[in-house]
C-alpha cells in the first residue's frame, strides 16, 4: 500500500483492519492478524502510529521444533523525505535514529508492516516459556518424551556407596 504523502489530509488517515493490507509479507505463511495505524503529516514529515499482530512460523530455539509465534508490536515510526542523490545528506538521515525515510513522496505501509514485524521476532524464539529442550544424552525432546537418561546417569556422589551395595549384596 502506498500512500502519497502529499495526499494525506490534515485530520490524517487512519488503517484499520488487516484486511486492508492483503499479503505484505513475501513469505506466505507469515499472516498479518490485525493493522491499526494513524498516518499523521507535519510538513514533509510523517508520522505512523498504532499497533499491528501478525502469525510467524519459527524454529524453537531450544527443541527444534517448528511453532507458530504472534507477534504484537507497537508502531511508533517518522519519516522524512529521502535527500535524493545526495550522500552527505543521506548519511545526515541515517545518523538521525528512529527516523526513517520515504521516497518519491511515496510512504510504503506494506515496507513499514514487514520491517516492523521483522524486528519484533526474538533472537532465540521459545516454544513456550518452559520449553524442556533436547535431551542432552539421547537428544529426544523433552517436551513429549520425558526420557529417564537424567535418572540413568550414575551420580559420581554415589560411586563409592555403590560400591558399598555391590559388595553387601554378594
Ligand atoms: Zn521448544
Ligand atoms: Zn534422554
Amino acid at each position: 500500500m502506498l500512500i502519497r504523502v502529499s495526499e494525506i489530509p490534515d485530520e490524517g488517515i487512519q488503517i484499520e483492519g488487516a484486511a486492508s493490507l492483503p499479503h505484505p509479507f513475501e513469505d506466505p505463511a507469515w499472516t498479518l492478524e490485525e493493522l491499526s495505524l494513524a498516518i499523521e503529516k507535519d510538513g514533509s514529515a510523517v508520522f505512523v502510529t498504532g499497533a499491528l499482530a501478525a502469525r510467524v512460523p519459527l524454529v524453537c530455539g531450544r527443541c527444534l521444533e517448528p511453532f507458530q509465534l504472534r507477534i504484537a508490536p507497537e508502531v511508533d515510526a517518522r519519516f522524512v523525505p529521502s535527500p535524493q542523490g545526495r550522500a552527505e545528506e543521506r548519511e545526515l538521515g541515517a545518523d538521525d535514529l528512529g527516523t526513517d525515510v520515504y521516497e518519491h513522496g511515496l510512504l510504503d505501509v506494506g515496507a513499514l508492516v514487514v520491517t516492523e514485524t521483522t524486528l519484533a521476532v526474538p533472537m532465540k524464539p521459545l516454544c513456550r516459556e518452559d520449553c524442556r529442550g533436547l535431551c542432552r544424552l539421547c537428544g529426544g525432546n523433552r517436551n513429549l518424551t520425558p526420557c529417564a537418561c537424567e535418572e540413568r546417569m550414575p551420580d559420581p556422589r554415589w560411586a563409592p556407596l555403590k560400591g558399598l551395595s555391590d559388595r553387601l549384596s554378594r
